[in-house]
């Protein structure tokens, strides 16, 4: 039995009922194997045994008083991965599947991720099975302070710095925010994702959607093509989602699709930037449904309870979840000209997808490469409150963009080196990893 196999029994057998988190090891692990061909120290030093073991987990108890004076009680938790690059960063997510298998896979892909973007920051992911959809401003302030009374003790600005992710934007960080404030009396850089008057760096709310797509810009750019004229899909109607819309308009590009977990809009006219604004006010303002875009915008149509796949197109962004492509939705992405699909998501394309775009040779940007322009944005937060000062959104767009474009040579060249050229999962896999276990063996066993 090979090294890899071998961990990724034990990862099984260790874990069990997390199989996300199994997935998720076994994507990355798999396509690691020249790495222990070439170089013998990973299998000595156990590496994979250690990078696949979370450094801490930290569970707790989230009570808090609804509207009607009904106690509720939910789950809290923070997986802090790795720390062999820096302080622990990655996002909360807030939603009703969330479970300690579900934050350990994005735990594991945030370490890969973080180390691509070249800055120090080592991987950790958090959140609750406390769901903000349907819930007053108060319910989801009181539920927040009581998430971060807790979780305060295991957090600071040089120790795990947490942002957004699904069910978690600028109103949750706001009030996370203000709580830890109150408890440390402290006004530091604990969390990223802040509005601009208090700490938050421009670009930050747009910086993964912007970077999913200057990521496929490079990939589409190494071909000698461009994005004028491309049907896009886009899944999610969230953060990642409108901003992806957003520089696909910028960039020549006729977006048709959005989503949300009701269903699916198609608007074979293209969604336009008045369109867009129009869906920024609707999910951000009013946290209404994207099914209500049909009877808004004629010509356009709402599919229910179906995901954006069989909509003929050139490129896709898928942007809500994981596993919200599997192989049947790949084959018909593929059978109707798909050519390029960039994950704005983390892990939406389950396995047999995955194969199936790599089998017909899509470009194909994995989550930790394409949608890493979020966390890279948020390292540049830290960087600004770190200095007490804040740059422009030129700066920090022109720093994103830079990002993208090393994460992508990079990915590209180690692929190549490693004798899988246009192959971005094993490059960026091999990419990420190495830097983490390099640092590992420097670092002793800790
Ligand atoms: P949001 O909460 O802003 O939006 C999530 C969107 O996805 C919503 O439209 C939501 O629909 C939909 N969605 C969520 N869960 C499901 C589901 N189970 N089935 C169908 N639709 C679903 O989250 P973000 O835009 O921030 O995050 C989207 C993805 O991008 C996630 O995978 C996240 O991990 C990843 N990501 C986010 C980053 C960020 O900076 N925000 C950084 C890197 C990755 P509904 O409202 O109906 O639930």
């Amino acid at each position: 039995m090979s090294y890899v196999e071998s961990v990724l029994n034990s990862v099984v057998e260790k874990n069990p009922g997390e199989p996300e988190f199994h997935q998720a090891v076994k994507e990355v692990l798999e396509s690691l194997s020249p790495v222990f061909e070439r170089h013998a120290k990973y299998e000595e030093q156990r590496i994979l045994e250690r990078i696949t073991e979370p450094e801490r987990v930290i569970m707790f108890r989230v009570p808090w008083v609804d509207d009607k004076g009904g106690i509720r009680v939910n789950k809290g938790y923070r997986i802090e991965f790795n720390s062999a690059i820096g302080p622990y960063k990655g996002g909360l997510r807030f939603h009703p599947s969330v479970n300690l298998g579900v934050l350990k896979f994005l735990g594991f892909e945030q370490l890969f991720k973080n180390s691509l973007t070249t800055l120090p920051m080592g991987g950790g992911k958090g959140g609750s099975d406390f769901d903000p959809k349907g819930k007053s401003n108060n319910e989801v302030m009181h539920f927040c302070q009581s998430f971060m009374t807790e979780l305060y003790r295991h957090i600071g600005p040089v120790t795990d710095v947490p942002a957004g992710d699904i069910g978690v934007g600028g109103r949750e960080i706001g009030y996370l925010f203000g709580q830890y404030k109150r408890l440390k009396n402290e006004f530091t850089g604990v969390l990223t994702g802040k509005a601009l008057a208090w700490g938050g760096s421009l670009i930050r709310p747009e910086a993964t959607g912007y970077g999913s797509v200057y990521f496929a810009q490079e990939m589409l750019a190494a071909q000698g093509q461009s994005f004028e004229g491309k049907t896009c899909l886009v899944s999610g109607s969230g953060n990642v989602s409108q901003y992806t819309v957003e520089k696909l308009l910028h960039l020549g590009a006729k977006p048709v699709s959005l989503s949300d977990s009701n269903g699916t809009i198609y608007d074979p006219d293209g969604i336009t930037g008045e369109k867009l604004q129009w869906v920024l006010e609707l999910k951000n303002i009013r946290r209404g449904r994207i099914s209500e875009y049909q009877a808004k915008f004629p010509g356009s149509i709402f599919i229910a309870g179906q995901r954006p796949w069989a909509i003929p197109c050139d490129c896709a962004f898928p942007s809500a979840t994981q596993n919200e492509i599997n192989g049947a939705d790949a084959s018909e992405l593929v059978k109707n000209g798909c050519k390029l699909i960039s994950e704005g998501a983390n892990m939406p394309s389950d396995p047999d997808a995955v194969n199936i775009f790599l089998d017909n040779k899509i470009l194909y940007g994995p989550g930790k490469a394409a949608n890493a322009g979020g966390v890279a944005t948020s390292g540049l937060e830290m960087s600004q409150n770190a200095q007490f000062l804040s740059w422009s959104s030129e700066e920090v767009d022109a720093k994103l963009k830079n990002i993208m474009k090393s994460i992508h040579r990079n990915s590209y060249n180690t692929a190549a080196e490693y004798g899988c050229p246009g192959n971005y999962v094993v490059g960026a896999n091999i990419a990420g990893f190495l830097k983490v276990a390099n640092a590992m063996i420097d670092q002793g066993i800790v």
